[in-house]
């Protein structure tokens, strides 16, 4: 079976499981709106679907996917600012009530900019990749002795906690944080074991979900 009879015969499947008989979930989601509680930031890698790992139904998650789960910090001007539009709506229409950074191992954009690849394309990758430059120098600083594969499993995680940084420049996330309307999280997700690490601010540790 080709790829694209693959996709046609999925989506069959749910079709048949999301629109018939009593099954109508989108007959809710599209007469009463969405109602998202949570919006994730993920990263575009194929393994890593937000909805899939967490199991969640249509209308249940309001998904950003970018190169390496990044969140770039609030500016103003011209440029094309596609997550931050899309925080914009999840956060100012949506009011969500949380945010998930959602990181992961094995992510090639960090592995390209621990690698150097990302600074040398010179292409889009590249410059996306320059918002991580603070983790990546923030772990090269703390463990520089540390082998490739520990130092990006460590910038994953980093670049997690970079991104946490960035959403508190925008002065509506800021606002609604400190008001206790939302919460912020930063999870990391490790594709090989199927742990999921969440990070604790107390102890700035990521630390594994209870089972
Ligand atoms: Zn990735």
């Amino acid at each position: 079976m080709d790829h694209i009879s693959k996709l046609i015969d999925g989506f069959k499947r749910f079709r048949k499981h999301h629109y018939d008989g009593e099954n109508h979930v989108f007959r809710d989601l599209t007469q009463a709106g969405q109602a998202p509680k949570t919006l994730v930031v993920g990263c575009c890698d194929s393994r890593v679907d937000p909805a899939i790992i967490t199991n969640c139904d249509p209308g249940d998650l309001f998904i950003i996917r970018n190169v390496a789960n990044l969140v770039p910090p609030f500016e103003t001007g011209g440029a094309f600012h596609g997550t931050s539009a899309a925080l914009e709506f999840g956060v100012r229409k949506l009011n969500v009530e949380h945010i998930i950074i959602l990181g992961h191992t094995h992510c090639g954009g960090i592995e390209a900019l621990i690698k150097g690849d990302a600074r040398d394309e010179g292409g889009f990758v590249g410059s996306w990749m320059k918002l991580a430059r603070h983790a990546r120098n923030r772990v090269l600083a703390r463990i520089p002795q540390e082998s490739p594969e520990i130092i990006v499993r460590e910038c994953e995680k980093e670049a997690v906690l970079v991104s946490l940084d960035n959403l508190l420049t925008f002065p509506w996330i800021l606002e609604r944080v400190a008001q206790r309307r939302l919460t912020l999280h930063g999870w990391h997700f490790d594709l090989e074991s199927g742990t999921l690490l969440c990070y604790d601010p107390g102890t700035h540790h990521f630390v594994q979900f209870d089972d």
